[in-house]
């Protein structure tokens, strides 16, 4: 496709019955992206870097980076589907099929309602229950999937890296793509460096965000 990034990381393989499939949610894929997004995030990054295939969803729907794995990566392009989608989801907590189907609301809005909710929700439902299959690369498999490392940062023990950034962001009025982009240039070992960086930029827009990422990499020699 044409506008697909140029691709680099080698491609993950892809079972028969997996063909069409986005890794993440299991709807039909129209792209290849690359894990990490840019060489730089290696850095941070505990596998090789890949390329495999996503929705357009999927593949836009998280602008924040410093993911330690594809399957942080992918929890949090779930956390953002949930919140995305938050409506639809919670027709299942509201009702039933059996309720939906009994209930005697009447009027056309609401068959129209009732004919196509429930769907939508066992769709959105599986997209988030979705599991994608074993990232492999030539028969290697390339990561297994882990339970999360704890995170240690000021004296707190965080479930994962990613509790500790949106922690940190929440805390110091960070702008979040530039501290991850920051963070995945610096490594885990120096957050506190980086909060410390990007404090002085709360509010950024996406046209001087890149300059200041520049200057502050400028700034500590990089
Ligand atoms: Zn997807």
């Amino acid at each position: 496709m044409s506008h697909d990034p140029v691709i680099k990381n080698p491609l993950i393989e892809i079972p028969f019955n997996f063909r069409n499939s986005c890794w993440f949610c299991g709807e039909p894929n129209d792209k290849k992206i690359n894990f990490p997004k840019k060489a730089y995030e290696a850095n941070i990054v505990n596998h090789e870097p890949i390329c495999l295939p996503s929705c357009k969803e999927c593949a836009g729907i998280v602008q924040r980076g410093a993911f330690v794995s594809i399957y942080a990566y992918r929890d949090a392009i779930k956390q953002a589907l949930i919140k995305k989608h938050q409506k639809v989801l919670s027709i299942g907590s509201n009702w039933t099929k059996q309720e939906l189907a009994e209930s005697e609301l009447e009027g056309s809005a609401f068959e129209g309602f009732k004919r196509s909710a429930w769907p939508m929700f066992e769709m959105m439902q599986a997209r988030i229950n979705y599991k994608g299959w074993s990232v492999v690369i030539n028969n290697d498999q390339l990561i297994e999937e882990q339970d999360n490392e704890l995170f240690e940062f000021d004296g707190v023990s965080y479930i994962c890296l990613d509790d500790a950034v949106t922690h940190a962001i929440k805390t110091f009025f960070l702008d979040e793509q530039l501290f991850t982009r920051v963070l995945s240039v610096l490594g885990k070992a120096k957050f506190s460096q980086t909060i410390r960086l990007c404090r002085l930029y709360p509010h950024l827009t996406s046209k001087n965000r890149e300059a200041v990422f520049l200057e502050i990499l400028e700034s500590i020699g990089l």
